[in-house]
């Protein structure tokens, strides 16, 4: 869906933001760029929109060079959420998400139904607060508002800017969540700017680790970029509690766990889809270091760490 093949930015100044970046970005992937600050991330991004124009390359859209699209045209494909959500102050909460879709000339009504539909998405009654103005709002619904306007015209495409960057720690794991949430019932391509290694693992399917000077370090699932990174820069970026942090990414392999027992007093119960760090949770709270999985009615008991230990090796 979205394609950057040798793509360099250099400001008139002569800093090199992007060098020679290739990255191909598949539909409906969650792509995080994640690095420290100034390496890039936000020059790649809003290159993708044509905010900032290229010095070289071609970055395709859906397969189009968007050189040769109108911009205006390229921006209505790709939504653009931004941190503190960027909305304008002196509109009401309607009237900010509806902005795309009154400027495709959508008729009244089907922006008024289109906006309590996207209000609704994003979880914010829009009896309550479509009247409302931005600073009638917490960071967080302010944020919600902002998803909402990004996906009112229903772009392919959806590039976030540390979207939750703004929010205190507690709102912005509720966001994260609910923007999982929601990335799963509408299924767009997302470019995410972060310079959270958490976050970008915790919402990237795809995490491209860039370092100073626009250099592309790794591009791979977290789960791989926590657990081979390719240099010592990704190694140290990602933290010395990689193995931890790959945890939360990794799937219980329930083949791989210890027998089968029924439950009993103090064996905590697991989801199936859930990860070993939850695994790893549940067995550390059992008073009996006991906890079960329980994929279509089998239990699997781990009376010890070793299992878990295994599994996470493996
Ligand atoms: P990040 O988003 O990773 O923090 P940026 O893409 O914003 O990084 O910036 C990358 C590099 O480009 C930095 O060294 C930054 O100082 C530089 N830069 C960004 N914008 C400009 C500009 N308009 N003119 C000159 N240098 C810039």
């Amino acid at each position: 869906m979205i394609s950057l093949q040798d793509v360099t930015k250099q400001y008139p100044d002569g800093t090199v933001a992007v060098h020679d970046l290739t990255l191909e970005i598949d539909e409906g992937v969650i792509c995080a760029l994640v690095g420290p600050s100034g390496c890039g991330k936000t020059t790649t991004m809003r290159m993708i929109n044509r905010l900032i124009e290229p010095t070289s390359g071609t970055i395709k859209v859906d397969g189009e060079d968007i050189k040769g699209l109108d911009v205006q045209q390229l921006r209505r494909r790709i939504g653009y959420v931004i941190q503190a959500a960027g909305l304008f102050p002196h509109y009401t909460v309607r009237r900010n998400v509806a902005t795309v879709c009154r400027l495709l000339g959508w008729d009244k009504a089907k922006v008024a139904s289109r906006v309590d539909e996207m209000l609704e998405l994003v979880d914010l009654d829009p009896g309550k607060f479509g009247d409302r103005y931005p600073h009638q709002l917490s960071g967080g619904q302010q944020q919600r508002v902002g998803v909402a306007r990004a996906l009112a015209a229903d772009p392919p495409v959806l590039l976030m800017d540390e979207p939750f960057g703004a929010v205190d720690p507690i709102a912005r794991e509720r966001l994260q969540d609910e923007f999982l949430a929601l990335h799963a019932r509408v299924r767009k391509t997302v470019v995410l700017v972060t310079h959270d290694i958490d976050e970008a693992v915790k919402l990237g399917d795809r995490i491209a680790v860039m370092r100073q000077g626009g250099y592309l370090e790794q591009f791979d699932r977290p789960a791989a970029v926590l657990g081979f990174p390719t240099s010592d820069f990704v190694a140290d970026f990602v933290g010395s509690d990689r193995a931890v942090k790959r945890l939360r990414v990794s799937p219980i392999d329930v083949s791989a766990l210890a027998e089968t027992v029924p439950g009993g007093e103090g064996v905590l119960e697991v989801a199936a889809d859930a990860t070993l760090y939850d695994l790893l949770a549940a067995v550390l709270q059992s008073p009996v270091s006991t906890a079960r999985v329980t994929p279509g009615g089998q239990a699997v008991r781990l009376g010890d760490i070793d299992a878990l230990l295994r599994a996470a090796q493996a």
